[in-house]
C-alpha cells in the first residue's frame, strides 16, 4: 500500500485489544515472537474469505470481522485446540475508516470472547479478501482427528444445521425477509471452542462443518476407513430452517449447504459416560444424528427406513470459476 499503509496499521491493527502473557513481542516488527508452553502442541490453520465468494459484497462489516476470526477458531475447535494467537492479512480497495473499525470491532469482540490475540499481519491494496491464520494450544495426543473413528462409534453433531444455507438461498430474492435467526447463522457463526475443548480425550474423531454434513462426513470416513447411517429424522434444525425446508420442498439442505462452522464427531461406546458427564460444558446442544459402520459409504435414512441420496458438497474447483 502506500504511505496510508502504516498509518492504517498503527490505527485499526497494531493495538490488539487481547494481550496474553504468552506474547512476547506482538505487532510491530517483522515477526512477533510467541512463547509455546512446555507440554503443549502447536495447532496451526488458515482460512480465506473473498468478497463475491465467502460474503456478499455489502456485508455488514461487524459481522464479517466476527466470520473471518469465528472460521479460523471453527478448525482449532475441530481439532480440540485452545486458540491462542492470530495473524491477519487484509487486502483493500480502498481505506474507508468507519467500515474497518466496525470490522475490527466484530474481530476484537470474539477475540476477546476466546482471549486470542492479533499478533501480526499484512495489509495490501487489491479486490476485498481476509486471510486469518490461527494458532492454538493443545495437549500432545489429544488433538482430535479425522481419522479415529471406528465401526460402532456414535455420531454427534453440535448446535444445528442448515440455517446458514438457507440464509444465503434467501438473500438475493429479498434481503429484508431474511429471518434474524437465518441471518445471524450466516453471518456471525459461533465456534464451538468450549465443546472442542470439552470432548477432547473423548471423541474419537472431528471435523468442522463448513461444506456442508454430506461432504464433511465423507472426509471423516475417508480418514478412518469406515462408513455411516445418518437418520435424517434426527438432525437438528431451527424452526426457521424447518420452514424454508418445507416451502422449498429442499430436504437436503442440512446436508448439502455449506458454513454452518458445526462439530460433528464420533464417540465410542465406552465414552458415551464421559460425553455425558461432559454435557453442562459443552456450550451447545449436541444431536446424536447416526452411527459408524464398517460398510463403507455414507447412508442416509428417513423416519421410514427408507435411504435417500443428497446430492454433491460445496467445492471451490468442482463449478468452472
Ligand atoms: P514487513 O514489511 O516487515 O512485513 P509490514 O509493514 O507489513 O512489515 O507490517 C508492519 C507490522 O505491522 C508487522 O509487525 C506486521 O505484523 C503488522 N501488521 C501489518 N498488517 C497487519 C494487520 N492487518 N494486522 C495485524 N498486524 C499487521
Ligand atoms: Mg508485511
Amino acid at each position: 500500500m502506500t504511505s496510508g499503509e502504516f498509518a492504517l496499521i498503527d490505527n485499526f491493527f497494531a493495538s490488539p485489544a487481547v494481550t496474553r502473557a504468552d506474547v512476547s513481542l506482538g505487532c510491530g516488527d517483522d515477526c512477533a515472537l510467541l512463547d509455546i508452553p512446555p507440554g503443549k502442541q502447536l495447532a496451526v490453520t488458515m482460512d480465506t474469505l473473498v468478497a463475491g465468494r465467502h460474503f456478499l459484497p455489502g456485508t455488514d462489516p461487524w459481522r464479517l470481522g466476527w466470520k473471518v476470526l469465528a472460521v479460523n477458531l471453527s478448525d482449532l475447535a475441530a481439532m480440540g485446540a485452545e486458540p491462542a494467537w492470530v495473524t491477519l492479512a487484509v487486502t483493500l480497495p480502498a481505506i474507508d475508516e468507519p467500515w474497518l473499525d466496525a470490522f475490527m470491532q466484530g474481530f476484537s469482540t470474539l477475540a476477546r470472547q476466546h482471549a486470542v490475540q492479533l499478533v501480526g499481519g499484512d495489509t495490501t491494496r487489491g479486490p476485498m479478501a481476509f486471510t486469518l491464520q490461527a494458532h492454538g494450544l493443545v495437549e500432545p495426543g489429544r488433538a482430535l482427528l479425522r481419522s479415529g473413528a471406528k465401526p460402532g462409534d456414535a455420531l454427534y453433531v453440535t448446535g444445528s444445521l442448515g440455517g446458514a444455507g438457507a440464509a444465503l438461498k434467501l438473500m438475493p430474492d429479498d434481503e429484508a425477509e431474511v429471518p434474524d435467526a437465518l441471518r445471524k447463522r450466516l453471518e456471525q457463526p459461533e465456534p464451538r471452542v468450549e465443546t472442542g475443548r470439552a470432548i477432547a480425550g473423548i471423541a474419537s474423531s472431528c471435523i468442522d462443518l463448513s461444506d456442508g454434513l454430506a461432504g464433511d462426513l465423507q472426509h471423516v470416513l475417508d480418514a478412518s476407513g469406515c462408513g455411516a447411517v445418518v437418520e435424517l429424522e434426527r438432525l437438528p434444525l431451527l424452526p426457521e430452517t424447518r420452514a424454508f425446508m418445507q416451502r422449498h420442498d429442499d430436504w437436503q439442505l442440512p446436508l448439502t449447504a455449506g458454513d454452518d462452522y458445526e462439530l460433528l464427531f464420533t464417540v465410542p461406546s465406552l465414552k458415551q459416560q464421559a460425553l455425558q458427564a461432559r454435557l453442562p460444558e459443552l456450550g451447545c446442544e449436541v444431536t446424536r444424528i447416526g452411527r459408524i459402520e464398517s460398510e463403507p459409504g455414507l447412508r442416509f435414512v428417513d423416519e421410514a427406513g427408507i435411504m435417500r441420496q443428497p446430492g454433491h458438497a460445496w467445492d471451490h474447483f468442482a463449478d468452472e470459476d
